[in-house]
């Protein structure tokens, strides 16, 4: 986890904290965020098929938490990714301050590798940090297309469902591979561009 106190662009590899699940600190100099330790806590402990669980506020994709319906809508093909693999925590509760609150987000996410959580953000689990890392990118780029149609006021139109199911498994074949490569070409520009990342 990120330690209380540091900015995102700050964080590099040795400055992330490894916690046991009692919010210990087994590796790393910090103490973790409150809310975010009892989020990923029981959401690792809970669901352990996610290895790597990515928790944000990033604006498109949170935004569509915050509307009525269904947050993501199967109307663009960057959002057919995600086709079947959402789900959605209906019962924002303030801060999550206790076990509670991450054991609620943990028994909302079933077989969905994608939760939207109301009125607060998403969470992204996977069996990699490259699989995480791809889904969490592609997911706020679909909410951002999402925002974009319906800004405009006229009806957002779905994808035939059939054509949607079949474009999914068109993206998802090869799609752990492509996610390497994709975290691979993002490490090659923090390299060329801010190496201290690795430090
Ligand atoms: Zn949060």
């Amino acid at each position: 986890m990120n330690p209380y106190g540091w900015g995102f662009a700050e964080i590099t590899a040795s400055r992330l904290l490894v916690c046991d699940f009692h919010g210990n600190v087994v590796a790393g100099e910090g103490v973790p965020e409150a809310t975010a330790f009892f989020i990923h806590a029981r959401v690792h402990k809970n669901v352990p098929r996610g290895k790597a669980c990515f928790h944000t506020h990033m604006p498109n994709a949170t935004a569509l938490s915050m509307v009525e319906g269904e947050p993501l809508v199967w109307a663009g093909q960057s959002a057919l990714k995600f086709y079947g693999r959402t789900a959605v925590d209906r019962d924002y509760n303030g801060l999550a301050l206790d076990n509670r609150e991450g054991a609620r987000i943990a028994s909302a996410v079933g077989d969905a590798d994608i939760v939207f959580m109301k009125h607060h953000g998403v969470m992204v689990l996977a069996p990699t940090i490259a699989e995480a890392w791809d889904d969490l990118y592609y997911l706020e780029r679909a909410a951002e297309v999402q925002v974009l149609a319906m800004s405009t006021g006229r009806k957002v139109l779905a994808v035939d469902p059939a054509i949607a199911a079949e474009t999914y498994k068109q993206m998802r074949e090869g799609d752990s591979e492509s996610a390497r490569l994709h975290l691979a070409a993002v490490r090659r520009q923090l390299d060329a561009e801010e190496p201290q990342y690795r430090h």
